[in-house]
């Protein structure tokens, strides 16, 4: 039996290029690989896995919240590698889990733990849930240099904690921040609009 691995980190924590270079080696000694990510993240357009970094890969399978996939689809893939895991159903990430059971073929979801609030994304929550090994990558925060636990959002330019969970797009920004920064910088937004 094949394992569900969940690697998991703040936002700039570089899971999209490591993604990718997994993708690679395995590609380099020609075996195949299927890259997948949810279908509503089209921040770097609609269907393509784009590090910061630069480096970017089609995916194969974009997967909505009530996807089924097709298990024989797998039968000669070597690896299954799901970018913005977050994302996912908990029914999609059942299906990942079943996928590495039945198939026998190893599935590495990459993605964040929380959102902006401190608070788990669904996706994140069934793969805490199910997977068989869980990894952190880590990065530093923004503002010293303590590991970053949390995603601060900054909405023109100020941290807060307004908004949708899941909003993707350009006009927000979003910092890695440790536990310490993360209070601190909202803390600082609070009585600015106190004055
Ligand atoms: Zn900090």
């Amino acid at each position: 039996m094949a394992k569900l691995y969940f690697r998991y980190g703040t936002v700039g924590s570089a899971k999209t290029l490591n993604l990718l270079a997994v993708a690679h080696s395995y590609s380099q000694q020609e075996k195949r690989v299927i890259v997948m990510k949810p279908a509503l993240d089209d921040r770097f357009g609609y269907g393509v896995v784009k590090s910061r970094a630069g480096l970017q890969r089609d995916a194969d399978i974009l997967l909505e919240p009530a996807t089924v996939l097709n298990q024989a689809e797998f039968k000669e893939v070597s690896c299954v590698l799901v970018d913005e895991a977050q994302f996912l159903s908990r029914q999609v990430v059942d299906q990942l889990r079943a996928l590495a059971i039945d198939i026998d073929v190893p599935v590495i979801c990459y993605g964040l733990r929380s959102d902006f609030r401190t608070e788990l994304f669904e996706g994140a929550q069934r793969l805490f849930e199910l997977a068989d090994e869980i990894t952190e990558i880590k990065t530093t925060c923004f503002f010293c240099n303590r590991r970053a636990l949390f995603n601060l959002k900054l909405l023109n330019g100020k941290p807060t904690t307004d908004g949708p969970s899941i909003e993707l797009g350009a006009e927000e920004k979003y910092l890695p921040a440790c536990a310490g920064c993360y209070t601190s910088k909202l803390e600082e937004t609070r009585l600015l609009q106190a004055l």
